[in-house]
């Protein structure tokens, strides 16, 4: 049996995790699947919050606002506020105002994104606008057109920087698999040639937003995942110690597997959250 093989199961916790000052946990495939909660979400978040240990929500997704995705959470009775929330468009939006200062941005993009960057004060090209765009900002746009992509690829030509909120190319939803903001981010990529600066998971830009706003280095942190090739490859290229949940993607006789593809190895494997929640006291006690 492998090293990792061990890690399952609660009385196999790695003798190296300490309990952590905070988690990140990802969303969709960890805390809910779509409008629904995965088992046990509402009471490991609200046991944590009791006992005073601090949880961030960290998400690829550009769309929705941190008020959406704590309202979302709220309504399946798992306890968030807004300032916990941190999406790829509040990172894309740090990284826009960090190093594009007085960018004017050309968007493709949703509410979340489009907030974000006014908020960080990027002046956001209104649609029709003629000008010059410094930078292009691309995130899931459900209204993406043939219009759009011709007016950011000129933008590009003529120089422009890219940003990508995430490299998602393929969507759970309720219908299915959907295009996501990488999909969208590839077009770009093929009529210019470009590669953008990617700010989701897998990139640590994210991560270490996230750690910026939790005011914690990274050893002081658990991430929480079900997604190998995004969660726990962004824990390990910020320097986290990570926890895989067998709650979305992965199963137990696959995770194994996916990690090797994704050349990204959790420091441990929960079955469920009511296991990660056992490891947790585990760890908490033995300190
Ligand atoms: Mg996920």
């Amino acid at each position: 049996m492998s090293e990792w093989k061990r890690t399952i199961g609660v009385g196999n916790r790695p003798s190296h995790l300490r309990f952590p000052r905070a988690l990140l946990f990802d969303l969709d495939g960890t805390l809910y699947r779509g409008k629904q909660r995965i088992p046990g979400a509402d009471r490991l978040i609200r046991s944590l919050q009791e006992r005073g240990v601090p949880c961030w929500f960290v998400t690829n997704n550009s769309s929705r606002t941190p008020d959406e995705v704590s309202d979302h959470l709220l309504a399946m009775g798992i306890p968030a506020t807004p300032r916990q929330v941190v999406t790829s468009s509040l990172a894309a939006a740090d990284y826009a105002q960090r190093r594009h200062p007085g960018a004017s941005a050309y968007v493709i993009g949703e509410t979340g994104l489009h907030q974000a960057l006014a908020e960080a004060g990027i002046r956001v090209l209104p649609d029709g606008e003629e000008a010059a765009a410094s930078l292009v900002v691309v995130g899931i746009d459900r209204n993406f057109t043939y219009g759009k992509l011709a007016i950011a690829v000129r933008h590009m030509l003529n120089g422009a920087a890219y940003l990508l909120t995430n490299p998602d190319k393929l969507l759970p939803s309720d219908g299915g698999l959907q295009p996501g903001a990488g999909t969208l981010g590839a077009a770009l990529t093929a009529a210019t040639g470009i590669e953008p600066a990617v700010i989701g998971k897998p990139s640590a830009i994210l991560m270490d937003f996230a750690l910026e706003r939790a005011g914690l280095l990274p050893e002081e942190v658990w991430v929480i995942g079900d997604n190998p090739y995004t969660d726990i490859a962004a824990a390990r290229a910020a320097g986290c110690a990570s926890v895989l949940t067998l709650t979305g993607l992965c199963t137990a006789e696959d995770w194994e597997q996916q990690c090797r593809g994704a050349q990204a190895m959790p420091d441990a494997v929960c079955v469920d959250l009511d296991e990660l929640d056992i490891m947790l006291r585990t760890t908490e006690s033995d300190q």
